[in-house]
């Protein structure tokens, strides 16, 4: 991985700070797998993670606090001074996260067009915010020149997600105006909507521009770099190499790389190892556990799963009644937003009157637990669950599918996927799905439920022996040295 300083920047922090009731600032943690492999790394080649902090009243010289000595998050390495929170007032953090970035930029870039919010004012906060980012990283990036000896510690920039599309331009405008030296790479953790609907935006040419300031752009499958490469061509006019996938600029040459993110595999199956069984549910030889775990979002399907779940006890009723427990961690996300109130609203309702239709004085079909676990619950679950049931209508990557089968220790249970989950493009051994087709889901839900113990095991041995190996540490060493070729703004003056 070389010498290179790593800037991280995102739209959080790899944890959020909290403000005790004594006005000191403490580290909260919260596990996501691109903070567990990439934090160490950050640590390791003394660089920086920028991001907001999750409070509203930092003080301007107010520092990040140290980690605890009890500290044993994959954080616990980065210094304070390694942790440069970006504030956002109050006013602004409504329109840019609420508003452009999660009522206009999630739906449309997962082709939702009907959930699309259109709305000049947040996207002229959105730029704003993305302004502020920019500004923190070239402080960073002032500093760190100060050091630079040779070559080989240019200062790569890794730029995250969907919030930041206009920073990475706002970066080289201001780095090349101070002749400060950096890598500029990008990472789209969602998916690249298609030209049409990109178009339908005022600002996609800002933010085609924003993103083409980098060096690297990084997708998780293909459909995603061919979406962002056609939507150079055709609404830029940019000379692109759909082969070699890249874009001319100016003299510039991006580079775009379909780079599947994976899950700290090891990570998990240690938990699945350790963790006490689940609450006695698989005590009774013939009952069977379904799980599945989603944020509340319109793009995970979660209303098209319990009319499937119902289509299921329609047909096998003698089958399955009184053995069957389809349980659904449904984890609270963006209840601010009208959509998302909505859709809990149904959920809920849906759930309600299938329980009704089936329940029997000792039994219901479906629980459902409207909060999140901490991951190594979710590992046990993950274990001892006979079929896992992840049926996104459109979703980026899908982690949950991952963290399934690194869990299934035993090779015991079956992954029911939908097509429309980035990582069906290589989980091929899972039950593929179409979600819309609710009779069609049922269908696989019951032939997942009889299958055979040898299949499952065949089956889940290859996921598994995947997973590990195309796990988190292995995209990020794929991205950072795909960074490595790359042309530095400006080399530095020796
Ligand atoms: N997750 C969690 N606790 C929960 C439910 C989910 O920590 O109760 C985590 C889960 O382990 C996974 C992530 O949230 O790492 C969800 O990622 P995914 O890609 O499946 O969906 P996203 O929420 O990013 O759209």
């Amino acid at each position: 991985e070389g010498n290179n300083s790593l800037i991280v920047v995102s739209n959080r922090l790899p944890f959020v700070l909290k403000r005790g009731s004594n006005g000191v600032l403490q580290r909260s943690h919260s596990a996501g797998g691109l903070v567990t492999a990439v934090a160490p790394v950050v640590t390791k080649c003394n660089g920086k993670w920028i991001g907001w902090p999750g409070l509203f009243d930092l003080g301007g010289h107010e520092k990040v606090p140290e980690a605890s000595d009890d500290d044993k998050s994959p954080t616990a390495g980065l210094k304070s001074n390694q942790v440069i929170p970006v504030n956002i007032p109050e006013n602004d953090f409504e329109e840019f996260y609420n508003g452009f970035c999660n009522g206009t930029l999630w739906p449309l870039f997962h082709s939702f067009s009907c959930k699309i919010t259109y709305d000049r004012n947040s996207w002229q906060t959105y730029q704003k915010v993305n302004d502020y980012f920019a500004e923190k990283t070239v402080e960073a990036l002032r500093y760190q020149q100060e050091v630079i000896l040779v070559d080989e510690e240019i200062p790569i920039v890794w730029i995250h997600d969907y919030q930041l599309l206009l920073c990475p331009a706002r970066i080289r405008e201001l780095a090349e105006d101070e002749g400060l030296s950096c890598k500029l790479g990008f990472f789209l953790h969602i998916p690249f909507p298609s030209y049409d609907m990109l178009n339908t935006l005022e600002g996609s040419e800002e933010i085609l521009y924003g993103m083409l300031a980098c060096d690297v752009i990084g997708f998780h499958i293909d459909l995603y770099s061919q979406n962002f490469l056609e939507s150079c061509l055709r609404k830029l006019g940019c000379r692109v190499d759909f082969d070699n996938k890249t874009v001319e600029i100016g003299s510039r040459v991006v580079r775009v790389r379909t780079l599947p993110i994976g899950i700290p595999f090891d990570k998990f199956e240690e938990c699945a190892k350790n963790a006490p069984k689940v609450n006695g549910q698989k005590d009774e030889k013939d009952t069977k556990l379904i799980i599945s775990v989603d944020r509340v979002d319109y793009t995970k399907g979660l209303v098209q799963k319990v009319r499937a779940i119902e289509k299921l006890l329609e047909k096998h009723r003698h089958e399955y009644a009184g053995k069957l427990t389809f349980l659904q961690i449904g984890v609270p996300s963006r209840t601010n937003i009208k959509e998302y109130q909505s859709l809990h609203n149904e959920l809920s309702r849906e759930i309600g009157r299938v329980n009704g239709k089936f329940s029997t004085a000792d039994w219901y079909p479906i629980q459902f637990m409207y909060k999140g676990l901490p991951q190594d619950e979710l590992a046990a679950y993950y274990r001892d669950s006979d079929v896992a049931l992840v049926t996104p209508l459109v979703d980026g990557m899908n982690l949950v599918a991952k963290e399934f089968v690194a869990c299934q220790i035993n090779n015991s249970g079956a992954l029911v996927l939908s097509y429309f989950a980035g990582a069906a493009e290589s989980m091929k051994e899972a039950l593929m799905v179409n979600p819309y087709e609710v009779n069609l889901l049922a269908d696989s839900l019951h032939k997942a439920l009889q299958m055979s113990s040898s299949e499952c095991q065949l089956r889940m041995e290859k996921l598994r022996a995947r997973e590990r190996k195309f796990d988190v540490h292995y995209w990020m060493s794929s991205f950072l040295e795909e960074m490595r070729f790359v042309e530095s703004i400006e080399k530095p003056k020796l």
